[in-house]
């Protein structure tokens, strides 16, 4: 179903006055060096929205000059746990109050749901930012017995300054899934935001200054991947890069960090889940569930239940039901609440998903639903549906990142946990099933990093999630990544004289 039929752009919500373009450096918004700016992009209409000033290598030298300061000599670090959780505490109010005005900068600049992002994006990233300043006090070591002759205690020391590097899909919660444990660890950091969403991470630093976040604390440098994000992974006085994006540019960032200082990586990268229904499944809930597994936020979910597997029992009440579902799907304006799907991020994101359709029909899958663009501007497509796959075709083991699903029938549970794994990615996958053993097996039996039962994108701030495989490796989320951000120090001192 389309929102799109009737004067499509015409009608669309209005692009709202852009308050910040330009870099976030120590505390003020600046020009960049070489004044350069750039464009980001409306998704639904393809027209330009503003130009953002662009970070170029000179601008992350200046960013990491001010996070090395206010990392070495300023308060951030050295101020009580209790006194940087009262300050990340300010900022979550700050961002609750404005947000409207931050859900209309995503819808606008990555064509999410409006009203997604207004109930679920941004009071998740609050609840993130709330959850990290609760652990800020609670930053401690251990005392160690060591010998008769010597005693021991370790430090945990925030690790310096961090460079994040996000992507364009979830431009909110990317941002305080990193800066939330960095900022309660102590560290200072330079976050570049993707090319194509910067709006909302300058209109957060704006906040954060309100806050009272200090200057030189949290640097935000919009650019390009190959040059402010290179010019991140290959500075010599970043300690630490915390990446999240494609295995692809993920290897690239692996490598710089080799070439440059050794500094610690850490990465989220791609994914291509499966989804396991079995037949003692209740068929349409199970149909609703994968449905939204792969058509959540346009299939631009890195953890987007991409490959789906069904036993043969209820496989074809199943598709039936799958097909009909997606039929009712809405896509449109990400403005009106009764659309359930937006416009792809980006031209070149849209052209890729349907070369990936083109290359499926091409290899011989049986094209159940959708397959086409919708209407004849911006970057809209149909909710795609193909069946009869066999794993080796490039639709089965490349991650689309966009509203495609593989559909396959199983026999046996050892034939579903063998698709399961029969690929090069690990980030996540979902079981059904009400058998407490399938369940159990199936879970221990998938090289993955989060594992849904009867559930799908159940995230929680306190359990750690990141990838198995080329998914990457560090996690976020949970405890796990305050610890990312802190490293270990043993103090060792000898004892005279000890009784025992
Ligand atoms: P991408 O790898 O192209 O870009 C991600 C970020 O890296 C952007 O900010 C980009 O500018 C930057 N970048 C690009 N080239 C770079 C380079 N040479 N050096 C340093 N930085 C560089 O990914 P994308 O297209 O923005 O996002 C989609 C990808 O992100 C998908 O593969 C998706 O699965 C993945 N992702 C993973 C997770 C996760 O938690 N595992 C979450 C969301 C997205």
């Amino acid at each position: 179903m389309t929102g799109l039929e009737h004067d499509q752009a015409s009608s669309f919500h209005k692009v709202p006055n852009i308050k910040f373009t330009k870099l976030f450096i120590n505390g003020s918004f600046v020009d960049s060096v070489s004044g350069k700016t750039f464009e980001t992009i409306d998704p639904r209409t393809g027209d330009v929205i503003t130009r953002i000033s662009e970070g170029t290598q000179e601008d992350i030298n200046v960013a990491v000059k001010a996070a090395r300061c206010a990392f070495d000599s300023g308060p951030w670090p050295r101020m009580p746990g209790a006194e940087r959780a009262k300050i990340m505490m300010k900022w979550a109010e700050l961002i609750d109050q404005n947000v409207e005005e931050l859900a209309t900068l995503d819808a606008i600049d990555a064509g999410k749901l409006y009203h997604m992002c207004k109930a679920v994006d941004i009071p998740g990233a609050t609840k993130t930012l709330r959850y990290y300043a609760g652990a800020a006090d609670k930053i401690h070591g251990e005392v160690l017995k060591m010998s008769r002759e010597f005693h021991a205690y370790t430090l945990k020391e925030p690790i310096g300054v961090v460079g994040h590097i996000i992507p364009w899909n979830f431009p909110t919660t990317m941002f305080f899934i990193k800066v939330s444990p960095s900022l309660a660890a102590g560290c200072t950091m330079v976050l570049k935001p993707a090319e194509q969403t910067p709006l909302s991470s300058l209109f957060y630093a704006h906040l954060a200054k309100l806050a009272g976040i200090p200057d030189g604390v949290l640097n935000v440098v919009p650019g390009f991947g190959h040059i402010a994000g290179a010019a991140i992974t290959s500075h010599m006085d970043i300690d630490a890069v915390s990446f999240t994006g494609s295995t692809q540019v993920g290897r690239e960032v692996m490598q710089s960090a080799a070439r440059s200082n050794l500094k610690q990586v850490s990465l989220e990268l791609g994914g291509k889940s499966p989804l396991i229904i079995f037949n003692d499944a209740d068929i349409d809930k199970a149909a609703e569930l994968a449905l939204l597994g792969i058509l959540y936020n346009k299939g631009e979910v890195c953890v987007a239940s991409s490959r789906v597997f069904v036993q043969e029992g209820i496989y074809d009440e199943f598709e039936k039901k799958l097909v009909e579902k997606a039929k009712a799907w809405v896509v449109g304006d990400p403005f009106d609440p009764k659309v359930n799907q937006g416009p792809q991020v980006d031209k070149e994101q849209f052209e890729k998903i349907l070369s990936y359709i083109e290359h499926g029909k091409r290899e011989g899958a049986t094209l159940l639903t959708g397959g086409k663009r919708i209407g004849n501007k911006g970057y809209f497509i149909e909710p795609t549906i193909f069946s009869n796959i066999k794993e080796d075709m490039l639709i089965a083991q490349d991650e689309i990142f966009g509203p495609v699903m593989a559909l396959k029938k199983f026999k046996t549970i050892d034939e579903a946990i063998k698709s399961g794994n029969n690929s090069r990615y690990g980030l996540a996958a979902g079981i059904v099933t009400k058998n407490l053993d399938i369940a159990n097996t199936v879970s221990r039996s998938i090289r993955a990093g989060t594992i849904w039962i009867n559930c799908y994108f159940a995230f929680g701030d306190d359990v750690p999630f990141g990838g198995y495989k080329m998914s990457g490796f560090g996690k976020d989320h949970g405890l796990d990544a305050l610890h990312k951000y802190l490293q270990v120090k043993s103090v060792v001192t000898p004892i005279y004289n000890s009784p025992w």
